[in-house]
Protein backbone atom coordinates (compact mmCIF):
# COMPACT_ATOMS: atom_id res chain seq x y z
CA UNK A 1 0.00 0.00 0.00
CA UNK A 2 0.83 3.58 -0.53
CA UNK A 3 2.79 5.17 2.42
CA UNK A 4 2.02 8.66 1.12
CA UNK A 5 -0.77 10.38 -0.99
CA UNK A 6 -0.88 13.67 -2.77
CA UNK A 7 -4.25 15.51 -3.35
CA UNK A 8 -4.89 17.51 -6.30
CA UNK A 9 -7.68 19.07 -5.13
CA UNK A 10 -9.32 21.14 -2.73
CA UNK A 11 -12.61 21.97 -0.69
CA UNK A 12 -14.80 19.07 0.28
CA UNK A 13 -13.54 16.37 -1.99
CA UNK A 14 -9.88 16.69 -0.84
CA UNK A 15 -11.39 16.51 2.42
CA UNK A 16 -13.26 13.36 1.57
CA UNK A 17 -9.68 11.99 0.22
CA UNK A 18 -7.53 12.91 3.26
CA UNK A 19 -10.23 11.27 5.88
CA UNK A 20 -9.99 7.95 3.71
CA UNK A 21 -6.11 8.34 3.88
CA UNK A 22 -6.03 9.25 7.17
CA UNK A 23 -8.23 5.15 8.18
CA UNK A 24 -6.03 3.81 6.18
CA UNK A 25 -2.73 5.14 7.54
CA UNK A 26 -1.59 7.15 4.72
CA UNK A 27 0.35 10.33 5.33
CA UNK A 28 -1.31 12.85 2.75
CA UNK A 29 -0.03 15.99 1.00
CA UNK A 30 -2.54 19.24 0.16
CA UNK A 31 -1.38 21.36 -2.97
CA UNK A 32 -3.18 25.03 -2.24
CA UNK A 33 -3.52 28.32 -4.21
CA UNK A 34 -2.69 31.42 -1.86
CA UNK A 35 -6.54 32.32 -1.64
CA UNK A 36 -6.48 28.87 0.25
CA UNK A 37 -3.95 29.09 2.88
CA UNK A 38 -6.79 29.29 5.68
CA UNK A 39 -8.56 26.25 4.14
CA UNK A 40 -9.45 23.91 5.88
CA UNK A 41 -7.81 20.58 3.76
CA UNK A 42 -4.48 22.36 4.41
CA UNK A 43 -5.01 22.13 7.79
CA UNK A 44 -6.16 18.82 7.95
CA UNK A 45 -3.49 17.14 5.52
CA UNK A 46 0.06 16.11 6.73
CA UNK A 47 2.27 18.04 4.79
CA UNK A 48 0.78 21.20 2.53
CA UNK A 49 2.59 22.78 -0.66
CA UNK A 50 1.61 26.10 -2.04
CA UNK A 51 1.33 25.35 -6.39
CA UNK A 52 0.49 29.01 -6.94
CA UNK A 53 -1.84 32.07 -7.07
CA UNK A 54 -5.41 31.91 -7.06
CA UNK A 55 -6.47 31.71 -10.30
CA UNK A 56 -7.44 27.87 -10.81
CA UNK A 57 -4.97 27.73 -13.90
CA UNK A 58 -2.43 28.87 -11.89
CA UNK A 59 -2.54 26.43 -8.70
CA UNK A 60 -4.77 23.56 -8.96
CA UNK A 61 -4.24 23.44 -13.17
CA UNK A 62 -0.06 24.12 -12.97
CA UNK A 63 0.52 20.81 -13.75
CA UNK A 64 4.91 21.29 -13.48
CA UNK A 65 4.05 22.83 -9.48
CA UNK A 66 1.71 20.18 -8.66
CA UNK A 67 4.23 16.89 -10.21
CA UNK A 68 6.94 18.76 -8.30
CA UNK A 69 5.35 18.93 -5.34
CA UNK A 70 4.59 15.30 -5.46
CA UNK A 71 8.39 14.24 -6.30
CA UNK A 72 9.75 16.60 -3.44
CA UNK A 73 7.13 15.58 -0.56
CA UNK A 74 7.77 11.85 -1.89
CA UNK A 75 4.39 11.30 -2.42
CA UNK A 76 4.11 7.74 -4.49
CA UNK A 77 0.41 8.32 -5.72
CA UNK A 78 -1.90 11.27 -6.54
CA UNK A 79 -5.61 11.18 -6.40
CA UNK A 80 -6.98 13.87 -8.42
CA UNK A 81 -10.28 13.99 -6.88
CA UNK A 82 -13.50 15.06 -9.28
CA UNK A 83 -12.74 18.54 -12.00
CA UNK A 84 -9.61 20.18 -12.25
CA UNK A 85 -7.00 17.10 -13.81
CA UNK A 86 -9.68 13.89 -13.18
CA UNK A 87 -10.59 13.99 -16.71
CA UNK A 88 -6.99 14.80 -18.50
CA UNK A 89 -5.31 12.20 -19.99
CA UNK A 90 -1.96 14.08 -20.02
CA UNK A 91 -1.94 14.67 -16.02
CA UNK A 92 -2.47 10.81 -16.15
CA UNK A 93 0.52 10.12 -18.25
CA UNK A 94 2.64 12.85 -16.82
CA UNK A 95 2.44 10.78 -13.19
CA UNK A 96 3.14 7.96 -15.38
CA UNK A 97 6.09 9.34 -16.75
CA UNK A 98 7.51 10.74 -13.48
CA UNK A 99 6.87 6.99 -11.60
CA UNK A 100 3.86 8.43 -9.37
CA UNK A 101 0.95 6.49 -9.56
CA UNK A 102 -2.53 7.86 -10.79
CA UNK A 103 -5.25 6.82 -8.75
CA UNK A 104 -7.67 6.64 -12.13
CA UNK A 105 -8.31 4.70 -14.98
CA UNK A 106 -5.68 4.26 -17.31
CA UNK A 107 -4.68 7.48 -19.75
CA UNK A 108 -5.76 5.95 -22.82
CA UNK A 109 -9.68 5.20 -21.10
CA UNK A 110 -9.59 8.76 -19.81
CA UNK A 111 -9.16 9.61 -23.33
CA UNK A 112 -11.18 7.23 -24.97
CA UNK A 113 -14.36 8.02 -22.68
CA UNK A 114 -13.34 12.21 -22.12
CA UNK A 115 -14.25 12.72 -26.23
CA UNK A 116 -17.88 12.49 -26.10
CA UNK A 117 -18.78 12.00 -29.50
CA UNK A 118 -16.01 9.67 -29.72
CA UNK A 119 -17.68 7.60 -26.35
CA UNK A 120 -20.57 7.56 -27.52
CA UNK A 121 -19.22 5.02 -30.65
CA UNK A 122 -17.16 3.41 -28.18
CA UNK A 123 -20.51 2.44 -26.14
CA UNK A 124 -22.49 1.57 -29.61
CA UNK A 125 -19.61 -0.72 -30.68
CA UNK A 126 -19.59 -2.48 -27.37
CA UNK A 127 -23.46 -2.63 -27.67
CA UNK A 128 -25.04 -0.23 -24.76
CA UNK A 129 -27.81 1.59 -26.24
CA UNK A 130 -26.70 5.04 -27.29
CA UNK A 131 -28.83 8.67 -27.85
CA UNK A 132 -29.53 8.84 -31.13
CA UNK A 133 -27.69 11.49 -33.05
CA UNK A 134 -24.86 12.40 -35.42
CA UNK A 135 -22.47 10.11 -36.17
CA UNK A 136 -19.38 11.40 -34.27
CA UNK A 137 -19.13 15.11 -34.68
CA UNK A 138 -20.68 17.37 -36.48
CA UNK A 139 -19.21 18.08 -40.06
CA UNK A 140 -20.72 21.04 -41.24
CA UNK A 141 -24.19 23.09 -41.06
CA UNK A 142 -25.51 21.20 -43.79
CA UNK A 143 -24.56 18.04 -41.82
CA UNK A 144 -26.09 19.09 -38.98
CA UNK A 145 -29.69 20.20 -41.19
CA UNK A 146 -29.41 16.95 -42.42
CA UNK A 147 -29.11 15.12 -39.04
CA UNK A 148 -31.51 16.79 -37.12
CA UNK A 149 -34.36 16.34 -39.87
CA UNK A 150 -33.87 12.89 -39.64
CA UNK A 151 -34.52 12.38 -36.31
CA UNK A 152 -36.90 15.04 -35.82
CA UNK A 153 -36.89 18.39 -33.38
CA UNK A 154 -35.90 19.24 -31.19
CA UNK A 155 -32.44 18.44 -30.62
CA UNK A 156 -29.39 18.94 -28.39
CA UNK A 157 -25.97 20.45 -29.68
CA UNK A 158 -23.25 19.19 -27.12
CA UNK A 159 -19.72 19.81 -26.90
CA UNK A 160 -17.20 17.16 -27.68
CA UNK A 161 -15.20 18.21 -24.54
CA UNK A 162 -18.05 19.56 -22.60
CA UNK A 163 -19.15 19.10 -18.96
CA UNK A 164 -20.24 20.21 -15.66
CA UNK A 165 -23.66 20.88 -17.22
CA UNK A 166 -22.11 23.54 -19.91
CA UNK A 167 -21.40 23.47 -23.41
CA UNK A 168 -25.39 22.04 -24.32
CA UNK A 169 -27.99 23.94 -26.33
CA UNK A 170 -31.47 22.60 -27.24
CA UNK A 171 -33.09 23.98 -30.51
CA UNK A 172 -36.46 23.72 -30.84
CA UNK A 173 -36.92 23.78 -34.66
CA UNK A 174 -35.32 24.41 -37.60
CA UNK A 175 -34.76 27.82 -37.77
CA UNK A 176 -32.97 28.16 -34.81
CA UNK A 177 -30.11 25.40 -36.34
CA UNK A 178 -28.10 28.24 -37.85
CA UNK A 179 -27.92 30.72 -35.01
CA UNK A 180 -27.13 27.58 -32.42
CA UNK A 181 -24.58 26.39 -34.11
CA UNK A 182 -22.76 29.31 -34.53
CA UNK A 183 -22.91 30.06 -30.55
CA UNK A 184 -22.21 27.00 -29.59
CA UNK A 185 -19.05 26.14 -31.38
CA UNK A 186 -17.98 29.85 -30.34
CA UNK A 187 -19.02 28.99 -26.32
CA UNK A 188 -17.11 25.39 -26.67
CA UNK A 189 -14.05 26.28 -28.43
CA UNK A 190 -13.75 29.35 -25.53
CA UNK A 191 -15.17 27.20 -22.81
CA UNK A 192 -13.45 23.84 -23.25
CA UNK A 193 -10.01 24.83 -26.31
CA UNK A 194 -12.31 23.04 -28.33
CA UNK A 195 -15.28 23.93 -30.57
CA UNK A 196 -16.22 20.42 -31.79
CA UNK A 197 -20.02 19.48 -31.25
CA UNK A 198 -22.41 16.48 -31.81
CA UNK A 199 -25.56 16.16 -32.17
CA UNK A 200 -28.56 14.52 -30.32
CA UNK A 201 -31.91 13.66 -30.23
CA UNK A 202 -33.74 15.65 -27.33
CA UNK A 203 -35.33 12.51 -25.22
CA UNK A 204 -38.52 13.73 -23.69
CA UNK A 205 -38.52 14.09 -20.04
CA UNK A 206 -35.83 12.07 -19.60
CA UNK A 207 -34.34 10.96 -15.72
CA UNK A 208 -30.93 10.82 -15.32
CA UNK A 209 -29.98 7.77 -13.62
CA UNK A 210 -26.50 6.47 -13.49
CA UNK A 211 -24.43 3.65 -12.49
CA UNK A 212 -21.54 3.26 -10.05
CA UNK A 213 -18.64 1.02 -11.69
CA UNK A 214 -15.82 -0.44 -9.74
CA UNK A 215 -12.85 -2.02 -11.61
CA UNK A 216 -9.53 -3.31 -10.50
CA UNK A 217 -6.49 -3.91 -12.75
CA UNK A 218 -7.32 -7.34 -13.02
CA UNK A 219 -10.19 -7.31 -14.60
CA UNK A 220 -12.71 -7.75 -12.24
CA UNK A 221 -15.70 -5.15 -12.25
CA UNK A 222 -18.65 -4.24 -9.90
CA UNK A 223 -21.61 -2.24 -10.06
CA UNK A 224 -23.09 -0.40 -7.24
CA UNK A 225 -26.11 0.29 -8.52
CA UNK A 226 -28.07 3.37 -9.49
CA UNK A 227 -28.16 7.13 -8.70
CA UNK A 228 -30.95 9.30 -9.29
CA UNK A 229 -29.95 12.87 -10.23
CA UNK A 230 -32.93 14.38 -12.31
CA UNK A 231 -33.14 16.94 -9.74
CA UNK A 232 -31.01 19.62 -11.92
CA UNK A 233 -30.76 23.26 -12.73
CA UNK A 234 -29.75 24.35 -15.87
CA UNK A 235 -28.13 20.63 -16.00
CA UNK A 236 -26.32 20.67 -13.00
CA UNK A 237 -27.33 18.21 -10.61
CA UNK A 238 -28.47 19.98 -7.45
CA UNK A 239 -30.49 16.81 -5.47
CA UNK A 240 -29.31 13.22 -5.66
CA UNK A 241 -30.62 10.10 -4.68
CA UNK A 242 -29.88 5.91 -4.42
CA UNK A 243 -31.68 4.00 -5.10
CA UNK A 244 -34.17 5.57 -8.07
CA UNK A 245 -37.89 4.95 -7.52
CA UNK A 246 -37.99 3.95 -11.33
CA UNK A 247 -35.61 1.62 -11.48
CA UNK A 248 -37.05 -1.95 -11.28
CA UNK A 249 -34.48 -4.86 -10.08
CA UNK A 250 -34.52 -6.11 -13.99
CA UNK A 251 -33.42 -2.46 -14.99
CA UNK A 252 -30.78 -2.38 -12.33
CA UNK A 253 -29.37 -5.68 -13.90
CA UNK A 254 -29.07 -4.37 -17.34
CA UNK A 255 -27.73 -1.54 -16.61
CA UNK A 256 -25.31 -2.40 -14.54
CA UNK A 257 -24.73 -5.17 -17.41
CA UNK A 258 -24.20 -2.35 -19.56
CA UNK A 259 -21.91 -0.42 -17.66
CA UNK A 260 -20.07 -3.42 -16.91
CA UNK A 261 -19.68 -4.34 -21.04
CA UNK A 262 -18.74 -0.44 -21.95
CA UNK A 263 -15.52 -0.57 -19.05
CA UNK A 264 -14.36 -3.80 -20.02
CA UNK A 265 -14.23 -2.50 -23.79
CA UNK A 266 -11.97 0.49 -22.82
CA UNK A 267 -9.77 -1.84 -19.95
CA UNK A 268 -11.51 0.29 -17.50
CA UNK A 269 -10.18 -0.01 -13.63
CA UNK A 270 -10.81 2.07 -10.39
CA UNK A 271 -14.39 4.19 -10.16
CA UNK A 272 -16.59 5.74 -13.10
CA UNK A 273 -19.66 6.32 -13.46
CA UNK A 274 -21.50 5.40 -16.65
CA UNK A 275 -24.49 8.07 -17.03
CA UNK A 276 -27.49 6.86 -18.95
CA UNK A 277 -31.03 8.47 -19.63
CA UNK A 278 -34.17 6.71 -18.76
CA UNK A 279 -37.43 7.16 -21.14
CA UNK A 280 -40.82 6.75 -19.83
CA UNK A 281 -41.14 3.21 -21.02
CA UNK A 282 -38.08 1.63 -19.30
CA UNK A 283 -35.61 2.33 -22.22
CA UNK A 284 -32.36 3.73 -21.31
CA UNK A 285 -29.47 5.18 -23.02
CA UNK A 286 -25.95 6.07 -22.71
CA UNK A 287 -24.99 9.91 -22.05
CA UNK A 288 -21.77 9.72 -21.35
CA UNK A 289 -19.06 8.27 -18.90
CA UNK A 290 -17.11 10.12 -16.13
CA UNK A 291 -13.55 9.05 -15.43
CA UNK A 292 -13.47 10.11 -11.79
CA UNK A 293 -15.12 9.65 -8.51
CA UNK A 294 -18.13 11.60 -8.61
CA UNK A 295 -19.56 14.38 -6.35
CA UNK A 296 -22.65 12.30 -5.59
CA UNK A 297 -20.82 9.32 -4.35
CA UNK A 298 -22.12 9.27 -0.91
CA UNK A 299 -25.26 8.48 -1.54
CA UNK A 300 -24.02 4.94 -3.13
CA UNK A 301 -21.87 4.50 -0.06
CA UNK A 302 -24.70 4.70 2.59
CA UNK A 303 -26.73 2.29 0.86
CA UNK A 304 -24.01 -0.20 -0.25
CA UNK A 305 -21.76 0.37 2.61
CA UNK A 306 -18.81 0.40 0.25
CA UNK A 307 -16.22 2.98 0.90
CA UNK A 308 -15.55 4.35 -3.11
CA UNK A 309 -12.56 6.41 -2.21
CA UNK A 310 -10.70 3.38 -0.07
CA UNK A 311 -11.58 1.38 -3.03
CA UNK A 312 -10.09 3.68 -5.74
CA UNK A 313 -6.91 3.56 -3.43
CA UNK A 314 -6.53 0.16 -2.62
CA UNK A 315 -7.28 -0.77 -6.34
CA UNK A 316 -4.48 2.19 -7.52
CA UNK A 317 -2.32 0.17 -5.41
CA UNK A 318 -2.75 -2.98 -7.50
CA UNK A 319 -4.96 -4.85 -4.96
CA UNK A 320 -8.07 -6.74 -5.95
CA UNK A 321 -11.50 -5.38 -5.21
CA UNK A 322 -12.30 -6.35 -2.04
CA UNK A 323 -16.19 -6.95 -2.93
CA UNK A 324 -17.84 -8.76 -5.60
CA UNK A 325 -21.32 -8.88 -7.55
CA UNK A 326 -23.21 -11.00 -5.61
CA UNK A 327 -21.98 -8.77 -2.25
CA UNK A 328 -23.75 -6.34 -3.40
CA UNK A 329 -26.81 -5.30 -1.60
CA UNK A 330 -28.99 -2.18 -1.91
CA UNK A 331 -29.73 -0.88 1.49
CA UNK A 332 -32.42 2.09 2.39
CA UNK A 333 -32.82 4.92 1.12
CA UNK A 334 -30.32 7.77 0.69
CA UNK A 335 -30.42 11.36 -0.54
CA UNK A 336 -27.79 14.23 -0.72
CA UNK A 337 -28.28 17.85 -1.01
CA UNK A 338 -25.74 20.01 -2.84
CA UNK A 339 -25.37 23.31 -0.42
CA UNK A 340 -24.39 26.19 -2.74
CA UNK A 341 -23.33 29.95 -1.98
CA UNK A 342 -26.15 31.15 -4.12
CA UNK A 343 -28.96 32.98 -3.92
CA UNK A 344 -32.10 31.67 -4.96
CA UNK A 345 -34.42 35.03 -4.45
CA UNK A 346 -32.15 36.71 -7.49
CA UNK A 347 -31.46 34.58 -9.88
CA UNK A 348 -29.06 32.13 -8.05
CA UNK A 349 -25.71 34.90 -8.46
CA UNK A 350 -23.40 33.54 -6.85
CA UNK A 351 -22.72 34.89 -3.14
CA UNK A 352 -19.63 35.26 -1.61
CA UNK A 353 -17.60 36.09 1.59
CA UNK A 354 -16.90 35.43 5.09
CA UNK A 355 -19.01 32.76 6.73
CA UNK A 356 -20.13 34.51 10.57
CA UNK A 357 -21.45 31.61 11.93
CA UNK A 358 -22.14 28.40 11.16
CA UNK A 359 -23.96 25.15 13.05
CA UNK A 360 -24.00 21.97 11.02
CA UNK A 361 -26.57 19.46 11.22
CA UNK A 362 -26.18 15.68 12.47
CA UNK A 363 -27.78 12.91 14.46
CA UNK A 364 -28.55 9.30 13.16
CA UNK A 365 -27.82 8.76 9.30
CA UNK A 366 -26.34 11.92 8.73
CA UNK A 367 -22.95 12.78 7.09
CA UNK A 368 -22.22 16.41 6.18
CA UNK A 369 -18.75 16.59 3.30
CA UNK A 370 -18.00 20.40 3.67
CA UNK A 371 -14.40 22.49 3.99
CA UNK A 372 -16.30 25.21 5.44
CA UNK A 373 -16.33 26.56 9.18
CA UNK A 374 -17.43 29.70 11.16
CA UNK A 375 -14.61 32.56 10.14
CA UNK A 376 -13.98 31.16 7.25
CA UNK A 377 -13.60 33.55 3.66
CA UNK A 378 -15.17 32.15 0.53
CA UNK A 379 -12.71 33.16 -2.06
CA UNK A 380 -14.14 34.12 -5.13
CA UNK A 381 -12.23 31.69 -7.47
CA UNK A 382 -13.49 28.21 -7.07
CA UNK A 383 -16.38 26.41 -7.16
CA UNK A 384 -19.64 27.82 -5.06
CA UNK A 385 -21.06 24.42 -3.67
CA UNK A 386 -20.07 24.68 0.03
CA UNK A 387 -21.35 21.34 1.42
CA UNK A 388 -22.94 17.97 0.70
CA UNK A 389 -25.32 16.84 3.23
CA UNK A 390 -26.17 13.73 3.19
CA UNK A 391 -28.66 11.19 4.96
CA UNK A 392 -29.53 7.60 5.02
CA UNK A 393 -33.25 6.48 5.91
CA UNK A 394 -34.59 2.64 6.26
CA UNK A 395 -36.95 3.97 3.20
CA UNK A 396 -37.49 7.08 1.11
CA UNK A 397 -39.92 8.47 2.96
CA UNK A 398 -37.43 8.44 6.50
CA UNK A 399 -34.65 9.62 4.04
CA UNK A 400 -36.99 12.86 3.13
CA UNK A 401 -37.94 13.15 6.52
CA UNK A 402 -34.34 13.41 7.61
CA UNK A 403 -33.01 15.79 5.13
CA UNK A 404 -35.85 18.03 6.05
CA UNK A 405 -35.05 18.24 9.59
CA UNK A 406 -31.20 18.88 8.96
CA UNK A 407 -31.88 21.40 6.42
CA UNK A 408 -33.86 22.90 9.08
CA UNK A 409 -30.69 22.65 11.51
CA UNK A 410 -28.34 23.83 9.24
CA UNK A 411 -27.39 27.64 10.11
CA UNK A 412 -25.10 29.33 7.92
CA UNK A 413 -24.86 32.86 8.06
CA UNK A 414 -23.22 36.07 6.25
CA UNK A 415 -23.66 34.50 2.42
CA UNK A 416 -26.46 33.82 1.02
CA UNK A 417 -27.28 29.69 0.22
CA UNK A 418 -29.77 27.35 -1.45
CA UNK A 419 -30.85 25.83 1.88
CA UNK A 420 -34.40 27.00 1.62
CA UNK A 421 -34.82 26.06 -2.06
CA UNK A 422 -33.61 22.55 -1.45
CA UNK A 423 -36.49 22.34 1.57
CA UNK A 424 -38.75 23.39 -1.27
CA UNK A 425 -37.83 21.09 -3.28
CA UNK A 426 -38.36 18.06 -0.83
CA UNK A 427 -41.55 19.39 0.58
CA UNK A 428 -43.21 19.11 -3.56
CA UNK A 429 -45.56 16.62 -4.09
CA UNK A 430 -43.94 15.72 -7.34
CA UNK A 431 -40.51 14.66 -5.98
CA UNK A 432 -42.49 13.19 -2.45
CA UNK A 433 -44.46 10.75 -5.28
CA UNK A 434 -41.06 9.96 -6.87
CA UNK A 435 -42.38 11.12 -9.77
CA UNK A 436 -39.15 12.99 -11.19
CA UNK A 437 -37.78 13.67 -14.48
CA UNK A 438 -35.07 16.38 -15.67
CA UNK A 439 -37.54 18.85 -16.09
CA UNK A 440 -39.18 18.98 -12.08
CA UNK A 441 -37.05 22.25 -11.83
CA UNK A 442 -38.57 24.29 -14.61
CA UNK A 443 -41.83 22.32 -14.31
CA UNK A 444 -42.26 22.65 -10.28
CA UNK A 445 -40.23 25.52 -9.10
CA UNK A 446 -41.54 27.69 -11.29
CA UNK A 447 -41.83 31.04 -9.86
CA UNK A 448 -38.11 31.08 -7.86
CA UNK A 449 -36.49 30.20 -11.83
P1 LIG B 1 -22.14 16.95 -18.80
O1 LIG B 1 -20.91 16.40 -19.45
O2 LIG B 1 -22.14 18.42 -18.75
O3 LIG B 1 -22.47 16.27 -17.52
P2 LIG B 1 -24.24 15.38 -20.08
O4 LIG B 1 -24.06 14.88 -21.46
O5 LIG B 1 -24.05 14.41 -18.98
O6 LIG B 1 -23.29 16.65 -19.88
O7 LIG B 1 -25.67 16.07 -19.95
C1 LIG B 1 -26.02 16.84 -18.83
C2 LIG B 1 -27.52 16.83 -18.63
O8 LIG B 1 -28.21 17.34 -19.78
C3 LIG B 1 -28.12 15.45 -18.42
O9 LIG B 1 -28.05 15.03 -17.08
C4 LIG B 1 -29.56 15.67 -18.88
O10 LIG B 1 -30.33 16.28 -17.88
C5 LIG B 1 -29.41 16.64 -20.02
N1 LIG B 1 -29.33 15.96 -21.33
C6 LIG B 1 -28.20 15.63 -21.98
N2 LIG B 1 -28.47 15.05 -23.17
C7 LIG B 1 -29.81 15.00 -23.29
C8 LIG B 1 -30.71 14.54 -24.32
N3 LIG B 1 -30.28 14.01 -25.45
N4 LIG B 1 -32.05 14.67 -24.10
C9 LIG B 1 -32.52 15.23 -22.94
N5 LIG B 1 -31.72 15.68 -21.96
C10 LIG B 1 -30.38 15.58 -22.11
P1 LIG C 1 -20.82 15.09 -11.02
O1 LIG C 1 -21.64 14.18 -11.83
O2 LIG C 1 -19.72 14.45 -10.27
O3 LIG C 1 -21.62 16.08 -10.27
P2 LIG C 1 -20.27 17.28 -12.64
O4 LIG C 1 -20.36 17.09 -14.11
O5 LIG C 1 -21.31 18.07 -11.93
O6 LIG C 1 -20.07 15.86 -12.09
O7 LIG C 1 -18.86 17.85 -12.32
C1 LIG C 1 -18.27 17.84 -11.04
C2 LIG C 1 -17.52 19.10 -10.87
O8 LIG C 1 -16.62 19.28 -11.92
C3 LIG C 1 -18.41 20.32 -10.87
O9 LIG C 1 -17.87 21.22 -9.98
C4 LIG C 1 -18.31 20.79 -12.31
O10 LIG C 1 -18.56 22.18 -12.38
C5 LIG C 1 -16.90 20.43 -12.67
N1 LIG C 1 -16.65 20.04 -14.07
C6 LIG C 1 -16.86 18.84 -14.63
N2 LIG C 1 -16.43 18.81 -15.92
C7 LIG C 1 -15.94 20.01 -16.18
C8 LIG C 1 -15.35 20.62 -17.35
N3 LIG C 1 -15.16 19.97 -18.50
N4 LIG C 1 -14.97 21.90 -17.26
C9 LIG C 1 -15.15 22.57 -16.11
N5 LIG C 1 -15.68 22.06 -14.99
C10 LIG C 1 -16.08 20.81 -15.01
MG1 LIG D 1 -22.92 14.32 -17.25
Amino acid sequence: MFKKILIANRGEIAIRVIRACREMKIATVAIYSEADSESLHVRMADESVCVGSAPSKDSYLNMPNIISAALITGAEAIHPGYAYFSEQPQFAEACEACNIKFIGPKASAIELMGDKARAKETAAKAGVPCIPGSKGLVKSEQDAFKTASKMGYPVRLKATAGGGGRGIRVVMAEDELAAQLKIATAEAASAFGNGDLYLEKEIEEPRHVEVQLLGDEHGNYVHLGERECSIQRRNQKLLEEAPSTAVTPSIRAKMGEAAIKLAKAVGYSNAGTVEFLLDKHGRFYFMEMNTRVQVEHPVTEFVTGVDIVKEQIRVAAGEKLCVSQKDIEINGHSIECRIIAEDPANNFAPSVGRIDHYAAPGGIGVRLDTHIYSGYDIPPYYDAMLAKLIVWGKDRNEAIARMSRCLSEFEIDGIKTNISYQQRILANGYFRRGELSTAFIPRCMNGNE
